[in-house]
C-alpha cells in the first residue's frame, strides 16, 4: 500500500518537514494556498518575507540535517547569503553595554533576504527528493478524534476536494486553523497561550553604501528594563550589495512607516549609528511595517489523548517576538525531531505524531523562555507580568549579558544558547557560571567597537546625506 504524507504549507517548515518525511514515505504532498516564485522573490503568503531574518546556527545545523544531498550553508552563500560570526561580524548594544569584537569567531549565522532562503531550501528539497508541490488550500482535517486521515482542499489541482494520508503535517505558518480543526474532530483540550508587547516592525532595504557592503551586522537592542517601549534598530546585510534596515518598537513606541519618520526614528535610537549610516544611502523600497510579532504558543504536546496521524510544526505550533529571531530555527529544530523519529519506524508507527510533538517542544520551550522572559519586562506587555521565577531568571540574564561585554567566555555561552545551538543547561556549566560571578573582564565600551575603516565609513555615509 502507497503511504502517504501531506503537508499543509510550502513555507521553511513545511519544506523541511516535507524533506524530513521523504525517506519514509512513498509520496509526499506538499499544498500551498499560494502560486510559489519560480526565484528569489517576495510572495503574498509570506508577508514577513520583507522584515530581516537571520538563521541562526542551531537552525541552519538542523536544516543541513533534514535538508539531503547537499549543503544548504554552501548554497546559500554562493547565492550571495552572508555568513557573519557573532564574535567578530556583529556591532551591538544590548541593555547591559556594548559587546565587544573579539578574535574568536562564536558561532555564526546567515543573513539574506526571506525571498533568498525559502527559494533556496525549496529547490534543493525538490532536487534531492520526490516531493511534490501542489497548489491548495487546506480548509479542514479528515478524520476523527482518534486518526486524522487527510485534509480537505477547497480548490484545488490536487485531484478532488480530499485527499487522504497516513500523515498530515500542520505548517501552515501563524495563521492556522488547527486548534479550530481539532475542535471539530472533538479534540477540544488545547490550551494556547499569548504574550504581545505590540511591537511593530518597520523595514526598508537600501543599496550599501560603495565599500560597506562588508560592514558589520549593526544591532540596536531594545532595552526591557527602563518601564519605556522598546526601541530597537538593525541593519542587516544581504545578498547583492543590500542592506535591510528593520526598526522595531514596542507599544507606545512604534516606528513610523513614511520614510522621514523612519530616519528620524533611527537617528533618536540610543546611539545613531544605524541613522548615520542609512542617512546617505540609497533606499530600494518603500517601508514596511510588519506587526505579526506576538509569541503564541500552542501546548499541543500536552493534549491528552493527541490523535495519531497528525503533527503541528513551525509558526502552527508556536510563535515568537522576531526581535529574537528563533522561529525559523525552531520550524527547522521541529523538522529534525520528525525526522529521528521517523528513524526505523516509518509514517504508519503507533504513537509516532505524539512523540514528535513532544520533541519538537523542546525547541519550542527554549526559545519561548528566551522571548518571554524578556517581554514581560515592557510595561504595556499583554499576556504576562514578571513573577519571582522571572526576577531570579532576568537576575542572572542581565549579569550574564554584563559579563558578555567584557569576557569571551561569557559571550561564548550567551551566544551558544541564543543561537539554539545548545539548550539552557549549557548556561550552568562552571566555566559559565564563574564569568557571571566575576562579571566583565574587561571595562565598558563608550560607544560602537569599530575599526578606523569603519568610522570613516561612517562619516562618509554622513557626509553623502548633507
Ligand atoms: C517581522 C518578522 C521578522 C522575523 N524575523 C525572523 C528572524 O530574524 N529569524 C527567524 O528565525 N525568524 C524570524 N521570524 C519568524 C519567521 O518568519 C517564522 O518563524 C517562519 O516563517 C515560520 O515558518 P513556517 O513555515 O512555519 O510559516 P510560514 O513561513 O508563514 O509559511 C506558511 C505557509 O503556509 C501556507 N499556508 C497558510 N495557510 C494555508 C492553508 N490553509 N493551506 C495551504 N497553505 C497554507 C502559506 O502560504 C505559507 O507558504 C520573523 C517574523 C516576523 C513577522
Amino acid at each position: 500500500m502507497t503511504r502517504r504524507a501531506v503537508v499543509i504549507g510550502a513555507g521553511l517548515a513545511g519544506m523541511l518537514a516535507a524533506a524530513a518525511l521523504s525517506p519514509s514515505a512513498d509520496e509526499v504532498i506538499v499544498l500551498d494556498r499560494d502560486e510559489l516564485p519560480d526565484g528569489p522573490d517576495h510572495r503574498k503568503g509570506l508577508p514577513q518575507g520583507r522584515h530581516a531574518h537571520v538563521l541562526m546556527a542551531g537552525g541552519l545545523a538542523a536544516m543541513e540535517d533534514v535538508v539531503p544531498g547537499v549543503s544548504m550553508r554552501k548554497q546559500l552563500l554562493a547565492a550571495g547569503a552572508h555568513e557573519l560570526s557573532l564574535g567578530r561580524d556583529m556591532v551591538a548594544l544590548t541593555p547591559e553595554g556594548w559587546f565587544r569584537r573579539w578574535r574568536h569567531e562564536g558561532p555564526r549565522l546567515l543573513a539574506c533576504s526571506r525571498a533568498l532562503l525559502d527559494w533556496s531550501v525549496r529547490v534543493a528539497v525538490l532536487a534531492n527528493t520526490r516531493v511534490e508541490i501542489r497548489r491548495g488550500q487546506v480548509v479542514d482535517l479528515l478524520g476523527d478524534a482518534g486518526r486524522v486521515t487527510g485534509v480537505r482542499v477547497s480548490t484545488t489541482d490536487a485531484g478532488g476536494s480530499e485527499l487522504t494520508a497516513d500523515l498530515v503535517v500542520d505548517a501552515s505558518g501563524r495563521g492556522s486553523r488547527v486548534v479550530r480543526w481539532l475542535g471539530g474532530l472533538g479534540v477540544t483540550d488545547v490550551r494556547e497561550r499569548t504574550v504581545d508587547t505590540g511591537l511593530v516592525n518597520a523595514t526598508r532595504v537600501y543599496r550599501a553604501p560603495e565599500g560597506a557592503e562588508r560592514f558589520p551586522m549593526t544591532v540596536l537592542q531594545a532595552d526591557p528594563y527602563v518601564s519605556r517601549p522598546g526601541r530597537s534598530g538593525m541593519i542587516l546585510p544581504i545578498e547583492g550589495g543590500r542592506w535591510m534596515v528593520s526598526l522595531g518598537g514596542t507599544r507606545g513606541g512604534e516606528p513610523p512607516a513614511d520614510p522621514d519618520g523612519f530616519l528620524r526614528y533611527a537617528l533618536d535610537l540610543p546611539h545613531p549609528i544605524v541613522g548615520k549610516l542609512i542617512s546617505g544611502a540609497e533606499p530600494l523600497t518603500d517601508v514596511h511595517i510588519s506587526r505579526s510579532t506576538r509569541n503564541d504558543r500552542r501546548y499541543l504536546e500536552k493534549v491528552r489523548d493527541w490523535p495519531e496521524g497528525l503533527v503541528v510544526l513551525g509558526d502552527a505550533l508556536a510563535t515568537f517576538n522576531p526581535a529574537y529571531g528563533q522561529g525559523m530555527t525552531v520550524a527547522a529544530l521541529g523538522a529534525q525531531v520528525l525526522r529521528r523519529e521517523l528513524e526505523g519506524t516509518g509514517v504508519t508507527a503507533p504513537d509516532l505524531a505524539r512523540r514528535v510533538q513532544r520533541g519538537a517542544a523542546r525547541p519550542v520551550d527554549a526559545a519561548w523562555a528566551a522571548a518571554v522572559g524578556q517581554d514581560v519586562w515592557y510595561p504595556e506587555t499583554h499576556g504576562a507580568h514578571p513573577n519571582a521565577a522571572d526576577r531570579l531568571l532576568t537576575r542572572f540574564t542581565r549579569r550574564l549579558t554584563l559579563a558578555s561585554t567584557g569576557s569571551y567566555g561569557a559571550a561564548a555561552a550567551l551566544w551558544d544558547v541564543t543561537s539554539l545551538l545548545t539548550g539552557p543547561a549549557r548556561l550552568l556549566h562552571p566555566t559559565a557560571l564563574l564569568a557571571v560571578l566575576n562579571g566583565p573582564l574587561l571595562p565598558p565600551l563608550a560607544g560602537p567597537p569599530l575599526t578606523r575603516e569603519e568610522w570613516r565609513l561612517v562619516r562618509a555615509a554622513e557626509g553623502a546625506a548633507d
